[in-house]
């Protein structure tokens, strides 16, 4: 039972009673563990199981299918890396697609860039959007902007409707390859996108950590490397509550203008007087935008030779 005498849903530690493990085959012999104040919601949609519960340390926290998704307190790292690396790495966005995302954390920092005129999400799962605007309204925030158009439905199946060269940048915010987002992993995925991003357009999608899945990037870098013919590049960051506290992103363009993702040319920082956001930026700016594409020696390596 958990710490209020509530059961503890199947994949709570039954090790460590009032404590969240977060066991899985993609991390097999480790799990991140935070301890549990108190479970606030526990649901199981057509996709996943869906869960929030009030950490000690982290705020409240989400998990799907007992992989924690985001926490109140390290959420920012995630969400403004994986939006700012390709916002700001092109001139003047107007047409943004995010898949997955459906805490809404994405669409806040997209909302950031005043110059981007439309704003289209795809997720899979209601129950996240809703269990989201519910539990973590800082993070649910992005749905409120008027340039938002919420979709719901599989990524797959809305990009295979999307013109040719509509958006000018696509964030492919999704779970891991396991379940419901097994499929924004694969090539024909990565083909979609390329067809629905106008010359020059950029892509920005989680890629998972260079500690543990060497060999799923491996495999993302090569599909990337046949599919985008302008730049190829990973990025990589620091998420304390992520399996092995680290979290990469695929920045990748279509033939066309060259984009250099390593170098940010029109700047978001913390300080950007211009901003109409939210709230200040609490992890985002051009030094680790810059500094996000310095790997190991033992990616680079892996990374450069596909
Ligand atoms: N943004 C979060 C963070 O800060 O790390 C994590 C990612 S977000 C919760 C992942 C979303 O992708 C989930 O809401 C999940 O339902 C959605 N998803 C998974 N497969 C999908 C698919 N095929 N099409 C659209 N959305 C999908």
């Amino acid at each position: 039972t958990d710490i209020n005498g509530g059961k503890l849903p199947n994949f709570m530690s039954p090790v460590i009673p009032g404590w969240f493990s977060e066991i899985s085959s993609m991390w097999p012999g480790e799990a991140h563990s935070l301890k549990v104040e108190k479970i606030l919601f526990q649901g199981k949609s057509d996709y996943q199981n869906v869960m929030v519960f009030q950490s000690s340390s982290y705020g409240k926290v989400l998990v799907l299918d007992g992989v924690i998704q985001l926490t109140e307190r390290d959420e920012c790292a995630y969400q403004e890396m994986i939006t700012h690396l390709p916002l700001c790495s092109i001139p003047n966005p107007k047409k943004v697609l995010v898949i997955g995302g459906g805490d809404g954390g994405v669409l806040r920092e997209v909302a950031r860039h005043s110059l981007v005129e439309k704003i289209d999400i795809c997720e899979i799962d209601k129950m996240v959007v809703d269990v989201s605007k519910q539990f973590f309204p800082e993070v649910a925030v992005g749905f409120d902007d008027p340039r938002v158009a919420l979709h719901i439905g599989d990524g797959v199946a809305f990009l295979r409707d999307v013109p040719t060269g509509t958006y000018d940048a696509i964030i492919v915010d999704s779970s891991d390859p396991i379940g419901p987002a097994q499929e924004l992993f694969e090539k024909p995925f990565f083909e979609l996108v390329a067809k629905a991003l106008r010359p020059g357009g950029v892509v920005s999608t989680q890629a998972e950590s260079i500690w543990l899945h060497m060999h799923i990037i491996e495999g993302i870098v090569d599909n990337c490397r046949q599919i985008f013919k302008g730049s190829v590049e990973y990025a990589w960051t620091s998420v304390p509550t992520y399996p092995s506290g680290v979290i990469g992103f695929m920045l990748c363009s279509t033939e066309g203008p060259p984009v250099d993702f390593k170098h940010p040319l029109n700047s978001i920082d913390a300080n950007d007087s211009n901003q109409k956001s939210v709230r200040p930026l609490k992890f985002y700016n051009s030094e680790i935008h810059e500094a996000a594409f310095c790997l190991p020696s033992f990616a680079r390596r892996v990374i450069d030779s596909k």
